[in-house]
C-alpha cells in the first residue's frame, strides 16, 4: 500500500515542496503537522514564522521507521529501541541526545532532539518518499488549538502552507505523548495516548512525570491548546452553579461535557464530549474549535476522569483553562471533584 501511496500526485508534489524547503500540512493520527525538510535552515525557519512561534522552542522530527534514529540521535539506550519497536508508527516521541549536525533551529539549542514515527498512510507515505526528517510542529498558530483535520489547517495557516495533504479526520486528535529517554531516568514530558502505565509495563523501571523539571517544553507552558473563549473547569456537580455565576456576569456561555446537565438554562450551549475515552479526543479539538464559531465567552469543561487517555484529555483541557501542570487545581473548590463520572 505504501508503494502505491508513494505515487500519489499529492505525495510526490508535497516531496517537491519539501525539496524546494517549503512548509507541507501533513496528517498524522494525533494533529495535522507544519512540516518543513529539518536539515534545511531557511525552511525550519519558515515554520516558526508562520506559526509566531518563539524561536527557542524546539521542534518534533518525523522520521519513516525506527532505522533513521541513528541519523538524528546519538547514545541511544535499549529503552529507547524497545520503546520504539513496541509503539511506533504511532502517537509516542521520544527525546534522545542529538546527533551532530541536527540544526539548532529543530532542537531550540537543546542537546537533546524529539523524534516519532507517525502513523498515518499518508504521513509514512511522505516520508518514505522524501527519505529524510521532516520537522513539525502542530499546524496551528502558537498557543492556539491543534488541527484535527485539513479544513482546520486551511482555515488558520491557509496562506503560508504551500501544500495541505489532505488525510481526513485524526484518528487519535491529542498530541503524542512525549518520553524522554535522554538521560538514565525515563520521564513522561507530555501525556498522551501512549499511557504513562503502558510505558512503565513495557520498560519495567519506573517513571518520572515531573514533566516541568528542568526543561524547555513549549507544550508544557501552562497556557496551551486553547480555544478564544476562556474555559473554566467544573466538577459535573457543579456546573450549573458555575454557569450561573458566569451568566449573572452577562456572559455568553457554553458547556463542554460527556452529559448534558439537568437543569441547564437554554440560553447555555451544550457541546456534548460524545462516546468513550478516545472518542472524546478525537472530538476534543473540534469541540473547542466550535466553542469559539458559536463565538461563546466562556466554556464550562468538565473533566473526564483521571484513567488511561483521560490523563491526556485533562492535561489539555487544564491548559486550556490555562492551568498548566495542574497545581492550580488547589485553588479552584469547583474542581475539587472534577470528574465527570
Ligand atoms: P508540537 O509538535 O506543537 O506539539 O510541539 C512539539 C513538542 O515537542 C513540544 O511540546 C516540545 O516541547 C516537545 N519537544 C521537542 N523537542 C524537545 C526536546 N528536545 N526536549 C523536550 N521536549 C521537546
Ligand atoms: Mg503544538
Amino acid at each position: 500500500m505504501l508503494n502505491a501511496l508513494n505515487q500519489l500526485p499529492d505525495v510526490q508534489q508535497a516531496v517537491t515542496v519539501l525539496r524546494k524547503g517549503g512548509l507541507v500540512a501533513v496528517p498524522t493520527e494525533t494533529v495535522y503537522g507544519l512540516g518543513a525538510d529539518a536539515r534545511n535552515p531557511e525552511a525550519v525557519a519558515r515554520i516558526f514564522s508562520a506559526k509566531g512561534r518563539p524561536a527557542d522552542h524546539p521542534l518534533i522530527v518525523h522520521l519513516a521507521d525506527a532505522s533513521q534514529l541513528s541519523e538524528w540521535a546519538r547514545d541511544i539506550p535499549p529503552a529507547a529501541w524497545r520503546l520504539a519497536e513496541a509503539f511506533w508508527p504511532g502517537p509516542l516521541t521520544l527525546v534522545l541526545p542529538r546527533a551532530p549536525g541536527v540544526l539548532d533551529a529543530v532542537t531550540g539549542g537543546l542537546d537533546t532532539v524529539a523524534l516519532r514515527v507517525p502513523d498515518h498512510p499518508l504521513a509514512l507515505a511522505l516520508l518514505a518518499a522524501f527519505a529524510g526528517g521532516v520537522a513539525a510542529p502542530s499546524a496551528n498558530r502558537y498557543g492556539r488549538v491543534s488541527p484535527t483535520s485539513a479544513a482546520h489547517v486551511r482555515e488558520e495557516l491557509g496562506d503560508c502552507v504551500d501544500l495541505v495533504l489532505d488525510g481526513g479526520p485524526c484518528s487519535v486528535g491529542i498530541e503524542s505523548t512525549i518520553v524522554d529517554v535522554s538521560s538514565t531516568t525515563v520521564r513522561i514530558l507530555r501525556p498522551g495516548a501512549i499511557t504513562e502505565r503502558a510505558v512503565h509495563r513495557l520498560l519495567g523501571m519506573p517513571l518520572a512525570t515531573d514533566s516541568m523539571a528542568g526543561v524547555r517544553c513549549p507544550g508544557r507552558k501552562p497556557s496551551h491548546y486553547a480555544p478564544r473563549a476562556r474555559v473554566v473547569l467544573a466538577s459535573h456537580a457543579q456546573v450549573e452553579q458555575t454557569v450561573e455565576r458566569w451568566l449573572t456576569c452577562g456572559c455568553r456561555v457554553g458547556v463542554l461535557a460527556s452529559r448534558r446537565p439537568p437543569t441547564l438554562p437554554e440560553n447555555v450551549v451544550w457541546l456534548h464530549l460524545t462516546g468513550d475515552v478516545r472518542e472524546q479526543a478525537r472530538r476534543l479539538y473540534q469541540r473547542l474549535r466550535d466553542a469559539d464559531q458559536l463565538g461563546l465567552q466562556v466554556l464550562v469543561a468538565v473533566l473526564p476522569p483521571d484513567v488511561g487517555l483521560g490523563h491526556a484529555l485533562r492535561d489539555r483541557l487544564r491548559r486550556a483553562a490555562g492551568l498548566g501542570d495542574g497545581g492550580a487545581e488547589r485553588d479552584l473548590p469547583e474542581i475539587a471533584m472534577g470528574v465527570d463520572a
